[in-house]
């Protein structure tokens, strides 16, 4: 028979898959008990709930039968007490040598790259976009979260269908799951009227949009996007200097002034030492629905033009389909796809850095 010492030993191979140490240092072994084959053990997540319950109880159950394959593991879970998550947070503090007033999420967040997403006026597809790159992205494997940081359009979480508020973890707010597996946080998400934030200026907007960087637990990514606000003035400026961004993905329209767009978002890219990936030509064309035609119904866009001119990459066109409006509006843009979007998709996934 095994001993709960010999339970416990084996449970520390277990790693909490988000903050990478081992659930017994961690203090999330609430119990151990043995009766027979029976192994109970009883496990405290950080936040109840947490989406990756399934993976650490799939990993302890393998844990306690590696000591003996007849042993039979039950596990059960619960959540930690704030005194538990006290200890916890204590003791991670005092094992990293970072300064105490950064936030521990700001400490232990592993973000790869930072794409923000730009447009020089709203409305031409900007969250659309951002969207359908965090979805396509995370198709391919990729760990992708947003940050939505466009209070003034239809918001992100309303494309993805996600409308729980985030929990407050010991390590920092929680951001919610798309149905996907797209870690997302929005201003949207934390008020109860949801355009409530529209009336909400530039200072407050900007503390916000860094709080959800630094305050924000999002564990290992391999990319977060970035919604900005439209524009290329102050607004989208703020959130560029508050987030070490690696690269921006402009988003034109046919109907843009597109030569506009790029110039100041190159200009302003050039000031924060930020390189430009590439332009997106949302709403270039439609296809007829009876005759399969293609049609330039807002005229030929300039995007692949501006592209080559500021020594940039032409990322592709979107075509205007009803398809990714009702998807859209359902929240369930993480469904849509086509050739178009995968293209563009594979040429950010490029650029990434491995
Ligand atoms: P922005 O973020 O630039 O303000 P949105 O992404 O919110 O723009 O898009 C504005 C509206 O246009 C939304 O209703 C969206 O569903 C719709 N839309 C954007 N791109 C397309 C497209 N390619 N096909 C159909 N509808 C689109």
């Amino acid at each position: 028979m095994v001993s709960v010492e010999q339970v416990m030993q084996a449970l520390e191979q277990v790693m909490d898959p988000e903050i990478h140490r081992n659930i017994v240092e961690l203090g999330m072994v609430r119990e151990v008990k043995i009766k027979e084959q029976a192994v109970q053990v009883t496990i405290a997540l950080t936040v109840p709930n947490c989406p990756l319950q399934g993976t650490i109880a799939a990993d302890v159950e393998r844990a306690v039968t590696g000591l003996d394959a007849g042993l039979k593991p039950q596990v059960t879970m619960t959540a930690m007490t704030p005194q538990e998550k006290e200890r916890m947070v204590s003791k991670l503090r005092q094992s990293r040598k970072e300064p105490a007033h950064q936030s521990l999420a700001g400490q232990m967040n592993k973000v790869k790259s930072i794409i923000a997403v730009m447009s020089g006026k709203g409305g031409v597809g900007k969250s659309t976009t951002a969207a359908l790159l965090a979805a396509g992205l995370r198709k391919q494997g990729l760990r992708v979260g947003i940050l939505d940081a466009d209070i003034t359009g239809p918001s992100v979480p309303k494309l993805l269908g996600v409308n729980e508020v985030p929990v407050m973890g010991p390590l920092g707010i929680v951001p919610p799951l798309s149905s996907g597996g797209i870690k997302l946080m929005s201003i949207n998400l934390l008020l109860q009227e949801q355009d409530e934030a529209v009336i909400w200026r530039g200072p407050l907007i900007s503390g916000a949009i860094q709080q959800f960087w630094n305050d924000v637990f999002w564990g290992d990514l391999d990319v977060l996007l970035v919604d900005l606000p439209p524009g290329t003035s102050d607004a989208a400026l703020t959130v560029m200097q508050s987030l070490p961004v690696s690269g921006v993905v402009i988003v034109t329209s046919p109907q843009d002034l597109a030569d506009m767009v790029v110039r100041k978002a190159a200009r302003m890219a050039e000031q924060l030492h930020v390189p430009i990936i590439g332009i997106v030509e949302n709403m270039s064309y439609v296809i007829c629905p009876h005759c399969g035609e293609r049609h330039e119904i807002f005229g030929k866009g300039r995007a692949e033009e501006m592209a080559l001119a500021f020594n940039t990459q032409f990322l592709g066109q979107l075509g205007l389909d009803s398809e990714l409006t009702r998807l859209s509006d359902a929240g369930e843009i993480e469904a849509y796809s086509n050739p178009d979007v995968e293209r563009v998709v594979a040429q950010v996934r490029d650029t990434l850095t491995a």
